[in-house]
């Protein structure tokens, strides 16, 4: 068998230069003599290990300096009760772009924390496709307490590639799109992005909080989802997810390593090119979404006969391409090409999908 390649959504593969160091260093981490999850995460040693992270983080999306950055619990979906419950009172409207799943589930999630959510903008058929509504087509409340959108919707591969221009403070889903290309962090009131899909292990989160939005949280706000007791103590109100935290370290170090978010974003965006190019000279394969919303990190497509899709994924699995069937709601194949997916693996799953089409096709 040739080198596996997974494509799985998340949690998704991790860099194996990762792999290997975190393998090394299991028993014995940092000269401590054990692992890095048998010690306190009061001890210096792990304290300097968090806070070089978190620098790291911080260099990594040039993170300006009146915005906290915090290391949580819960992952994405726990950010989605986080965020109403920290910057909106409970009589507050906010605006929440409907653009896939991930948003749906969002909005659902505020509804328990804040008397409105307006839906100000939905995806719907164009000619060339699915995509977001535009802009001035949205209806955005007066007085939002913020604006929520998720930029990379992951099942559905549809994307915002540019921040919207709203007056209230953006809040962002980014769970399969954090650190996939350069950011201006400085446009948004909240970044947040559950761990498993470029970041490192499932149940972890980043939130990225800008300062001035702190400090007037519902009264309920339950402590550990607190961002302003969180950032008070420096994310270990409570234990943090200490293997977690070193994981995400270790791929912070990698992606400096690889030359940071512009060199990510080239990468990222040729090997999604290489597939959609692929599948649109393709008459047996297909991707239904408007090229100005495509997903740079999450690729859909679509066999002319859905009967093959099981040989399909038989045939991926036995050339070493996992992980390459679409969400369950939606059907289909999918690609999820983070940052870890090196260029080879796109290679060689055009290859097969190539064989296939003049198999089956
Ligand atoms: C995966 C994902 C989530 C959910 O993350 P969990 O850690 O499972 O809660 C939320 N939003 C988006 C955009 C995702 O891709």
């Amino acid at each position: 068998m040739s080198q596996l390649f997974n494509f799985s959504a998340g949690p998704a593969m991790l860099p194996v230069d990762v792999l290997k160091q975190a393998q090394e260093e299991l028993l014995n981490w940092n000269g401590q003599g054990v692992s890095v999850m048998e010690i306190s995460h009061r001890d210096p040693a792990y304290v300097h290990m968090a806070r070089e992270a978190e620098q790291d983080l911080r260099d990594l999306l040039n993170v300006p300096d009146d915005y906290e950055v915090l290391f949580l619990q819960g992952g994405g979906r726990g950010q989605f009760s986080a965020v109403p419950q920290n910057i909106a009172s409970p009589d507050a409207t906010v605006d929440y772009l409907d653009t896939g799943i991930w948003s749906g589930f969002a909005i659902r999630e505020a509804e328990k924390f804040v008397s409105r959510v307006n839906v100000a903008g939905q995806v719907q058929e164009g000619a060339k496709g699915k995509e977001i509504q535009s802009p001035k087509d949205w209806k955005l409340s007066e007085n939002a307490a913020y604006f929520h959108y998720c930029p990379n919707e992951t099942v559905d591969g549809i994307a915002l590639h540019e921040i919207p221009d709203v007056k209230a403070p953006i809040v962002a889903d980014m769970s399969s799109n954090i650190l996939s290309e350069p950011l201006d962090v400085s446009k948004f009131g909240v970044i947040y992005a559950g761990a498993q899909k470029n970041i490192g292990p499932s149940g972890f989160a980043i939130a990225i909080v800008k300062k001035s939005l702190l400090g007037e949280p519902q009264k309920q706000v339950s402590s550990i989802m607190d961002y302003q007791l969180q950032a008070k103590d420096g994310s270990m109100y409570n234990t943090p997810n200490t293997f977690a935290w070193y994981l995400a370290g270790l791929v912070f170090k990698w992606l400096k390593a690889q030359g940071g978010l512009t060199s990510m974003g080239e990468r990222n965006r040729h090997k999604a090119q290489l597939i959609y190019d692929f599948v649109d000279k393709s008459d047996f394969y297909s991707n239904k979404i408007n090229p100005a919303y495509r997903s740079i990190m999450n690729v859909p497509f679509q066999l002319a006969d859905d009967k093959l899709d099981e040989a399909f994924l038989k045939g991926a699995k036995e050339e070493g391409l996992l992980g390459l069937k679409g969400h369950r709601f939606v059907g289909g194949m999918r690609a999820s090409i983070y940052n870890a997916m090196p260029v080879e693996g796109v290679e060689a799953l055009l290859s097969y999908m190539a064989d296939f089409e003049r198999k089956l096709g």
